[in-house]
């Protein structure tokens, strides 16, 4: 490799764009970011500009690593740059017994409403909740300082952090991954392809890993405010149906949930979904709509999005092709893409680093 690495990264979601703008802190990257879709573009197939998205930890103790380094710089960036879109929020975390899991039947959701969750000594702000505070129907619940970013802000933002610091965004459309290592703007092959296309893993070439799958999410967007956020383990209206409540930064408007879908592709909203979601959102907050009840509701639209799902959790890690290019992969983030999308970049620095060092010293 010479004194210059040339990357290129595949995908310009929260998780292309994030590893993108960190790896463009060393003057020893050049970096394209090459996608299909970019920030500005909504489509089923790019799933970050659906997001809520707030920071409600979804990781095991064990695999919390990409959420406690992500949290701090979230935070940073909330406190210091108002143009990014975040604000803080505080979130309530409530809880039905039934809901969890028996032991081994492990659910993606089951961390968060652990009772002695790992997230309290890092997001701060936690308290039990009063009786009197819970969401009818809960057994237990708790308050931790969060905070939730306009995705429609936020995604323009991160994009323009990269552009400044020399990032240069094209769009394409890959079949092979391999096909990256031509596409540099510098002209020169790639000695180093970060592959961030989410769902988009599933089926390209090279990749095709079979234990992606789509997490569908049906949302609706209001103008009505609420706060503070809500999240519940669980609803009567089946296992794929959830109910969170996030407002967003900037006249963002505020997201209703939801789904959780696995292994579901539909793209159109559904309307009779749509109806519970707010009908589950309004008994929760009635003050939601000043108690006027569902009518009170004031939609700026119906939605889907499909979280990249994979069954083992996130896939982080380098891997040689047959044709000597090297991959540094970082997909299969599920439902916290967002809210651990630092800590995830930090370890494609740290996978692109360790390449450069290995392949100097075989100089
Ligand atoms: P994507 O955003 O899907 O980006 C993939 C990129 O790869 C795109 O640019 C695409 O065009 C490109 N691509 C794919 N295939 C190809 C190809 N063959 N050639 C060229 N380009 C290609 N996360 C949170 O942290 N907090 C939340 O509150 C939250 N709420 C959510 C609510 C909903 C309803 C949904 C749907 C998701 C939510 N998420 C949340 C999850 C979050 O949105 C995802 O984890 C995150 O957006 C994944 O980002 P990504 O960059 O990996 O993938």
């Amino acid at each position: 490799m010479s004194n210059i690495t040339v990357v290129v990264v595949v995908g310009a979601g929260v998780s292309g764009l994030t590893s993108a703008l960190l790896l463009s802190k060393s003057k020893a990257n050049t970096i394209t970011v090459v996608a299909k879709h970019v920030p500005g573009d909504y489509d089923i197939e790019y799933a970050s500009p659906w997001a809520g998205a707030n920071v409600q930890p979804m990781a095991t103790r064990e695999h919390s690593r990409w959420e406690r380094r992500t949290w701090p710089e979230l935070k940073r960036i909330t406190e210091e740059i108002p143009e990014a879109g975040i604000h803080f929020q505080k979130s309530h975390i409530v809880r039905r017994d039934k809901d969890i899991s028996e032991p081994g039947k492990h659910s993606p959701l089951d961390p968060l409403f652990d009772t002695n969750p790992w997230y309290k000594d890092v997001l701060g702000g936690y308290r039990d909740l009063r009786a009197d505070e819970l969401t009818p129907g809960h057994q237990a619940g708790w308050e931790v300082d969060s905070l939730c970013i306009n995705t429609a802000v936020y995604l323009p933002w991160l994009l323009g952090q990269c552009l400044k610091a020399g990032v240069v965004i094209r769009r394409g459309v890959l079949s092979h991954i391999r096909e990256a290592k031509g596409m540099s703007h510098t002209g020169k092959p790639a000695d180093i392809v970060v592959n961030a296309t989410g769902l988009g893993s599933l089926r390209l070439g090279g990749v095709e890993d079979k234990t992606m799958a789509p997490a569908r999410g049906q949302i609706v967007l209001v103008r009505n405010e609420c706060t503070p956020m809500l999240s519940s383990s669980g609803t009567e209206d089946g296992p794929t149906e959830v109910l969170y409540i996030m407002q967003r930064a900037a006249g963002g408007g505020t997201v209703l949930g939801g789904t959780y879908d696995i292994g579901n592709w539909e793209s159109a909203p559904d309307p009779n979904i749509a109806l519970r979601i707010m009908k589950r959102v309004v008994d929760a907050r009635p003050d939601i709509t000043g108690g006027k009840g569902v009518e009170g509701l004031s939609v700026v639209r119906h939605a889907v999005g499909l979280r990249p799902y994979r069954e083992g959790g996130v896939r982080i890690e380098e891997e040689r092709l047959d044709d000597g290019t090297w991959i540094v992969h970082n997909y299969g983030h599920g439902g916290w893409g967002y809210q651990g999308s630092y800590g995830c970049a930090e370890a494609v620095v740290e996978l692109v680093e360790k390449l450069r060092r290995r392949t100097d010293s075989k100089i």
